[in-house]
């Protein structure tokens, strides 16, 4: 499952981050999704928890933020937030592609 390695991925840079700075425990992990990194925010969770057992962050939070792309619409100019690659105005029904929400980073640890 491709969420399992992301997931070793997060906590792999939250425990570098951690340690860098001279902490014991990572307290929770807030991770940036945005809706077209093919991620499902649900299979990391289940991954995170698995991911973190028998390092620093065992036992720690995952806080997600999910993020949706932006479209804008090249006929009519209409702006709207979705969460799919290809939309059809809800203006005017012309095609729009969706422009970012790939991301997918880790936003802010909380250590002790
Ligand atoms: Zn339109």
């Amino acid at each position: 499952m491709h969420e399992m390695s992301i997931a070793m991925n997060i906590v792999d840079i939250a425990v570098q981050t951690a340690q860098k700075n001279g902490a014991h425990k990572i307290n929770s992990i807030t991770v940036e999704i945005g809706a077209l990194s093919g991620v499902v925010p649900e299979a990391l969770e289940f991954c995170f928890e698995a991911a973190t057992k028998e390092t620093m962050a065992e036992g720690c939070r995952l806080e997600i933020v999910y993020l949706k792309a932006q479209a804008e619409c090249s006929a009519c100019g209409f702006k709207f937030e979705t969460d799919q690659f290809l939309n059809l105005c809800p203006q005017c029904g012309e095609q729009v592609f969706a422009a970012g929400g790939q991301q997918l980073q880790v936003k802010a640890i909380n250590v002790d």
